[in-house]
């Protein structure tokens, strides 16, 4: 809900003499001078430029003394406007009018852009303010004008051609690569294609057999559930004839490809499964096990890129080990094909659990859902039109990203509160059919619905893809968990004495946090060192994501695929920018 007005060109002027105000002051480290730039209500996100880290600011007083203290080190200058990018515009931003520029900086060691929405009423002051770093000086990708030779292996007659140079590239032998990444999602690719093209040596491991396996195993009928515009990987975008809704089988074979295309080094078939700090040599012993046999590696950063999920989760329910039909978790589950006609319940009610009983249902199936606390539903349309809405305004991506992360958390409240009430009201219709059937709704402790819930929980709710529609209809039926007595042979009993007769119980209920995977992978000193990961932290970030963490190299990604593309890019300079000693 960041755009709803439509955007209307602004005079740069006001902006170019913003620009120059908050240079002279942030130079001559004067207070009221900055004072006199910043709102009232002021919010700077500094990603890496300033503080080499994320680190929101939300008061004008923090700003201040943030900028204060980094800017003797950091140096940052040449404020303009970036005449490369979209240019000044009057926009309404979390139901502010705001005058949006973007603009680009220099610091010492960095080239950086930003973005600064400038209050229209009074365009000498901003209020939300968002400082990038983007290219370290001499270490700049070699990309598009950059594109390198290839002297390499280009007409090496008798000697090496690219392919021989790969292949030994990628077995790192006698060689320990500087970054390992555990994991070749769409989070551990996106970060590798950075650092290669940074010069920074990187192996990614994962245990399945190809790229893209992550996606091809899930479920059939899988497509994403926001559009494809958002969805882009770095470099190289999703082709422009492939469809809104991507189905799983696409970004599987596109992941395959971008990994080769990006000249990603993984290892496939490989597992990790244990690293130890090595304190006195500043780098990781990492245990990984391969078809050819185990082999310890020393990388100086482990990323763990392995899925915010961890390992399925299954709670014990009473009586489900006396169920006689068959028991799976959604993350095994295939296809419906062999469940038609016959019983099956679906225990959770969130995204996969929906689709899944949606999945059964197709297949003729006889499904139910057991919902076992509230959710959040929301129309995709609606989800669509109130969140990142700012991908519709027909804007290049990397404006748009620029956009997507200037906003700090209490923004974030704000606005996904506005959305939850426009959606509220879109999907009425659908809601209150829902509420008719005794499905419990949620929008989240304090209405920023299925955003929110995202961040600080990563699920509990469910974009509607036809799913809640089956069970307004009745064609999917809703069990409240709180009237099973308990799961029996042949299905579950009912508190009123009925028996709920089931050949299936597939189980919706989530996965493992990443703390407790980094507990047995790292084991309990790191854990708590670390602390949590993912949910909201007490600055309002997400908790250890994208960032350098308490722990000496050692990096968590993950979320969804815009979040893979922006932050990689975050992770992958801040990596560079300590392995070249320039931040700790
Ligand atoms: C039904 C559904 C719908 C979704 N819809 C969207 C959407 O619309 N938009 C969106 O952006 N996102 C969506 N997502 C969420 C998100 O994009 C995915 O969950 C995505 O797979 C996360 O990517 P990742 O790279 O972080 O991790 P993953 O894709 O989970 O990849 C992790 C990799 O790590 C490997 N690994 C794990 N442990 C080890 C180990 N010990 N050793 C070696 N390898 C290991 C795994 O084999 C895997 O290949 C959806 C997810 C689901 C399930």
């Amino acid at each position: 809900m960041h755009g709803l007005s439509v955007p209307k060109p602004s005079d740069p002027a006001h902006v170019s003499a913003w620009l120059s105000a908050f240079e002279q002051a942030l130079t001559a480290g004067d207070d009221a001078a900055l004072r006199a730039v910043l709102a009232d209500e002021c919010h700077w996100r500094d990603l890496l430029a300033f503080t080499w880290t994320i680190t929101p600011h939300d008061s004008r007083d923090l700003a201040i003394a943030g900028l204060r203290k980094a800017q003797p080190s950091i140096q940052a200058q040449t404020f303009r406007l970036a005449e490369t990018r979209t240019p000044p515009r009057r926009v309404k931003r979390h139901g502010v009018d705001t005058i949006e520029a973007f603009f680009s900086f220099e610091t010492k060691t960095g080239r950086g852009s930003g973005i600064v929405r400038l209050l229209a009423d009074k365009p000498d002051r901003a209020w939300v303010l968002a400082t990038s770093l983007d290219e370290l000086k001499g270490h700049e990708e070699p990309i598009d004008m950059r594109r390198p030779a290839g002297s390499a292996f280009s007409r090496n007659f008798g000697g090496d051609n690219w392919s021989d140079l790969r292949a030994k590239e990628q077995r790192f032998a006698g060689r320990e690569p500087a970054v390992m990444i555990v994991g070749a999602g769409q989070a551990g690719l996106a970060i590798a294609a950075r650092l290669r093209l940074l010069g920074v040596d990187t192996l990614i491991v994962d245990q399945r057999n190809r790229v893209g396996d992550v996606w091809r195993e899930r479920y059939h009928s899988l497509a994403l559930h926001n559009q494809a515009k958002l969805n882009h990987m770095p470099y190289l975008p999703w082709p422009p004839n492939w469809p809104k809704y991507l189905p799983k089988d696409m970004i599987a074979g596109w992941l395959e490809t971008y990994a080769w295309a990006m000249e990603c080094n993984i290892w496939n078939n490989t597992e990790f499964l244990g690293a130890d700090y090595d304190q006195a040599a500043d780098r990781w012993d990492v245990r990984v096990s391969r078809a050819e046999g185990s082999r310890v590696v020393h990388p100086r950063h482990l990323i763990f890129a392995s899925g915010v999920a961890g390992k399925p989760w299954s709670p014990k329910l009473p009586g489900l080990d006396t169920f006689k039909g068959e028991t799976l978790h959604t993350h095994s589950y295939k296809d419906g094909t062999k469940w038609k006609g016959k019983n099956a319940l679906v225990v959770g009610a969130g995204t996969s659990g929906h689709d899944v009983a949606q999945d059964l249902h197709g297949h003729g199936a006889n499904v139910k859902i057991v919902q076992r606390g509230p959710t959040t539903v929301a129309s995709v349309k609606a989800a669509g039109l109130v969140h990142s809405v700012y991908y519709e305004e027909d804007l290049p991506l990397e404006d748009c990203d620029m956009i997507a992360v200037a906003s700090s958390y209490p923004l974030l409240v704000r606005s996904y509160q506005a959305a939850v009430v426009k959606m509220k009201e879109m999907d009425k219709d659908l809601l209150s059919g829902l509420a008719a059937r005794g499905f419990k709704l949620d929008w989240g402790d304090d209405n920023t619905g299925h955003q929110m819930k995202f961040r600080r929980r990563h699920g509990g709710y469910y974009l509607n893809c036809g799913c809640s529609e089956l069970i307004v209809s009745g064609d999917i039926g809703l069990i409240q968990s709180e009237d099973i007595e308990s799961y029996v042979k042949d299905g579950a009993l009912l508190k009123d004495g009925r028996l709920e007769k089931a050949d299936l119980i597939v189980l919706a209920t989530g996965y493992q946090s990443q703390e407790q995977v980094v507990r047995e992978m790292l084991g309990d000193t790191i854990a708590r060192k670390v602390g949590q990961i993912w949910g909201i932290g007490a600055n309002g970030e997400i908790a250890n994501m994208f960032v350098p963490t308490p722990q000496k190299g050692l990096w968590f990604t993950g979320g969804g695929f815009a979040q893979a593309r922006i932050y990689s890019q975050y992770i992958a300079l801040n990596i560079l920018a300590r392995e070249l000693g320039l931040a700790r």
